[in-house]
């Protein structure tokens, strides 16, 4: 706004070095001198008026936050030209002034709020006017720039991130509300931008140096955006943008683009370069959502679908990825409610010894009967179950459930049942193991509990103590899917398994057949000499059957015996594999 144009009066009124003498002058009254000098030594200064808005006092205090000469003070001088003297009031504060003189006939009580470049430092000023019957007007003038301060201090405080100063969370969405409900939606983006490859900078370099590479990715964002635009921390190593004015949504695939290409650039820390790379997910208003929260979730869902990629990518907003998400959240729901409506099921896969074709035991392995999506296989819900914490009721109920079936079986027969690393790590698996067994009446040595060998690797002093004390329940321990995770030998030989089974990666793929026979055999003579029984897992034909037994392993599992089976599929197969069933099924 031009000031300048709007205040031709404020310019006339501000007179070159003295008051003009077209100016009526009136001698004010003389005042109690008891009262003046109490007013001179009050903490809040006083103007009083009378009905032509003339000066009758003006006292100390409030001629020094004014800037007011204190020969002027009593000279009778209307308001507005009196203040126009102060060298410390400019053509912005006088308009203020004017205004709210000019409006004060009403008897509504006015305050403004100054600005006051003093040169011992910029004040702010707080003149409160108000009507005095019908006699005049009196204004209180107080300092208040303490408290001005004091609110700002708090305001920017509450509003910004400690460790990278950028906006936080909360303001980020206050003034996307702002501007979404201003009208101002079309060609505003909120852009969600996270850190590739962080994690690693804390945790060698220290949380100095993360912090550093926070602050750094802070100034490198807000020197690359337009005025208007607004960056915030929103996490540890998630930032957000409010791109306003954007063209269209191949505009914001660009400027995402180019984010990922800017944090892409290595860093200087400490005299270390430090590479990082970001994901952006970005939505647009108001087609992708017209709420603020609405728009950052969308947002979100289109950063999770760019992280879901090999490399640091952008991806925007698509409806589909909404529907995906409620999907997984119906899906979650669910599973969540399963256990409860009874929805879960074991199937057995026989497991056979190569010595005799015979049976030796069954693997339990978990269904979902799910009355929306069928018969749902275990590895599409165990790792949800696993995060929303659901695993270690879902795995007692399998144990129970497993060990009651088997304990009606012939008593050679074995059963292994599957345990999540959560479930060994909780705590109480011990107990509940122990459970199991009494309420089934199972002997302890019947059951095998299968664990893979990732959970060696966690190298914590409960996982050791709970498999030492599955043991002395007379519990086998069977390493599954061995060869596919880190475990090093070592840590073979220190657990003492009673059984290792070499994953079905190994006996089905059809290319480098000759390299997974050498694994096969290499594992199988691993099984031997360290005295530990070894079973190929995923055999499904003749020749993988005679590769195994070749190579010497002591029992398969797989497709070519039998797929798993409902409980109620048991007793047929047993009469199949089982000596003492049928005489014809062995060798
Ligand atoms: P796993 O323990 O390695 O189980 C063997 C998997 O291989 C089973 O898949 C089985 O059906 C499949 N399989 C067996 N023979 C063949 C074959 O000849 N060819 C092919 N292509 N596959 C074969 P399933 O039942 O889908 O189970 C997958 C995984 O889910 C299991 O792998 C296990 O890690 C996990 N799981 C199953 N039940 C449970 C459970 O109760 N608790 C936990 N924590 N995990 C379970
Ligand atoms: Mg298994
Ligand atoms: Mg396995």
């Amino acid at each position: 706004m031009d000031h300048d144009a709007a205040l031709p009066f404020v310019r006339a009124l501000r007179p070159a070095a003295s008051a003009s003498p077209a100016i009526r002058r009136k001698p004010a009254p003389e005042l109690d001198p008891l009262l003046r000098a109490a007013l001179d030594c009050a903490r809040t200064g006083l103007i009083v008026l009378d009905r032509d808005k003339r000066v009758r006092l003006l006292s100390r205090p409030a001629a020094d936050l004014l800037g007011v000469h204190p020969e002027q003070r009593s000279a009778a001088l209307p308001i507005m030209h009196l203040l126009a003297q102060s060298p410390w009031l400019d053509q912005a504060s006088l308009q203020t002034l004017a205004t709210a003189f000019n409006g004060a006939e009403s008897h509504e009580p006015r305050e403004v709020l100054l600005s006051v470049p003093r040169p011992d430092g910029a004040r702010v000023v707080s003149l409160d006017l108000r009507r005095a019957d019908n006699e005049g007007w009196v204004a209180s003038v107080h300092d208040v720039t303490q408290s001005r301060e004091t609110q700002d201090w708090l305001l920017e405080h509450a509003a910004t991130d400690p460790v990278t100063g950028l906006w936080n969370r909360q303001h980020f969405m206050l003034m996307l509300r702002d501007r979404l409900e201003g009208g101002e939606a079309a060609g505003t983006a909120v852009l969600l931008l996270d850190l590739r490859r962080f994690q690693p900078v804390n945790d060698t370099l220290g949380t100095a140096a993360g912090d550093a590479v926070l602050r750094l990715v802070g100034t490198r964002l807000g020197t690359y955006l337009r005025d208007g635009d607004l960056v915030a921390r929103f996490a540890s190593d998630e930032f957000a943008i409010m791109v306003t004015d954007i063209a269209d949504r191949g505009a914001v695939a660009r400027l995402s683009d180019r984010l990922v290409a800017l944090i892409s650039r290595p860093f200087q820390i400490e005299g270390q370069t430090i590479s990082i790379g970001a994901h952006v997910g970005a939505a647009c208003a108001p087609a992708d959502g017209e709420l603020p929260e609405v728009l950052v979730a969308n947002a979100g869902l289109a950063l999770a679908a760019a992280r879901a990629e090999a490399r640091g990518q952008i991806r925007l907003f698509e409806p589909k990825m909404d529907a995906r998400a409620r999907e997984r959240r119906a899906f979650e729901s669910d599973l969540r409610q399963a256990l409860a409506r009874g929805e879960f099921e074991l199937h057995y896969q026989p497991q056979i010894a190569v010595r005799n074709h015979c049976v030796s035991g069954f693997e339990a392995l978990l269904r979902w009967r799910s009355p929306e999506r069928g018969l749902v296989p275990p590895d599409t819900f165990i790792s949800t179950a696993e995060d929303l914490g659901l695993i270690n009721d879902i795995g007692a109920w399998v144990l129970r459930e497993a060990c009651c079936e088997a304990v009606n079986w012939p008593k050679d027969i074995n059963i292994a049942v599957n345990a999540s690393p959560l479930q060994v790590e909780s705590g109480d698996f011990t107990e509940i193991v122990a459970q199991a067994l009494r309420v089934s009446g199972l002997a302890g040595h019947r059951l095998e509990i299968e664990i893979t060998e990732n959970l060696l690797l966690r190298d914590n002093a409960s996982v050791t103590t709970t498999l030492l004390a599955l043991r002395a329940l007379g519990v086998h321990l069977v390493l599954d899917d061995f060869g596919t995770g880190y475990a090093s030998l070592s840590q073979l030989a220190r657990f003492h398994f009673d059984r290792i089974k070499i994953d079905r990666s190994f006996i089905s793929a059809p290319d480098a057949a000759a390299e997974h026979a050498a694994i096969v055999r290499a594992i199988a003579a691993l099984g031997i000499s360290l005295g530990v029984p070894t079973t190929a897992e995923g055999v499904e034909n003749e020749a993988q059957l005679a590769l195994v037994c070749e190579n010497g392993c002591t029992s398969v599992q797989g497709y070519y015996f039998s797929k798993p089976v409902p409980a109620a599929a048991v007793a047929a197969l047993l009469e199949r594999f089982h000596p003492d069933m049928a005489e014809a099924g062995c060798v």
